[in-house]
């Protein structure tokens, strides 16, 4: 339950997907009130605003509708396809249109679920915390887009009576999943399995999928406590960035 005296009210964009489905169940587990924009309607437990983010207008319309006070945007095409302009249009375009209709519509606060993927050009990376910078060339065209859409929601941030907040999870596994496992079960059936990256050490990272819609929660939550002074801010930052 939030820990202030008047409830939010939640509308979680990209609810009908996979990581925003369990953000809506941990929701509605502590008795909040929730709705859903969507392109795509998977489930009728909860009021549903069909829509798409880079579209002003449809946002405010739900937003005004639900009586949102914090939208939970996980919105985003899945990684891995070959379409740069689809990710600029949802993920730039779309949040850029998030961010403004919040704005008009006085939502107090945004949680946009970014990437870990933002700081990653293909070199090893270890131990990395939020200091990290984007690299100059970006992964690939999600994660550019991704990193772009970040930037936008954490300028936003004290602007107009929004406060924001992005999260960068590593790869999610979990129930309800139709990327990752479909992903191996394909390699399986290719008989691709013999094939190895690397020297058979490489690593990455996982969160199950309950952990990270926790972890937005707390998110949400977080930004109804007063931002740190620069020396409690210090204090958690005091350990040196890991070399990348
Ligand atoms: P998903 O595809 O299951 O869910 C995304 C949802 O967004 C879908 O329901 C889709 O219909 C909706 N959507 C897409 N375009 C839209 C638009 N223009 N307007 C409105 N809705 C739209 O994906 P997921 O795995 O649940 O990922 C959720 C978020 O987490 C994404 O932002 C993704 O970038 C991020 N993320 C995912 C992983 C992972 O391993 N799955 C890892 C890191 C970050």
């Amino acid at each position: 339950m939030s820990s202030t005296s008047t409830r939010d009210v939640y509308l979680v964009i990209g609810g009908s997907g996979f990581l925003g489905r369990h953000i809506v169940n941990a929701l509605l587990a502590r008795g909040d009130i929730v709705s859903v924009f969507d392109i795509v309607q998977r489930y009728d437990d909860v009021p549903f605003f069909s829509g798409d983010i880079s579209d002003e207008a449809q946002v405010g319309d739900a937003l005004k509708k639900s009586g949102t006070t914090c939208i939970i945007h996980t919105a985003s095409p899945a990684h891995g396809l070959e379409d740069p302009a689809l990710y600029w249009k949802v993920n730039v375009d779309g949040t850029k249109a998030v961010i403004a209709a919040a704005q008009a519509c006085g939502v107090r606060k945004l949680v946009y679920t970014s990437s870990a993927g933002v700081v990653f050009n293909g070199a090893d990376i270890i131990d990395v915390d939020e200091r990290a910078p984007f690299p100059e060339k970006a992964m690939d065209a999600y994660n550019e887009s991704k990193a772009k859409a970040e930037e936008m929601v954490l300028a936003a941030n004290g602007k107009q009576g929004l406060l924001t907040i992005a999260l960068r999870p590593a790869g999610i596994f979990g129930p309800g999943d139709r990327q990752v496992m479909a992903g191996f079960v394909e390699v399986y059936k290719k008989n691709q399995t013999h094939f190895q990256i690397g020297d058979n050490n490489n690593l990455f990272d996982w969160t199950y999928v309950e952990n990270v819609a926790h972890a937005h929660l707390l998110a949400a939550d977080k930004l109804n406590e007063p931002p740190l002074t620069p020396e409690q801010k210090n204090q958690l930052i005091s350990n040196p960035l890991p070399q990348i």
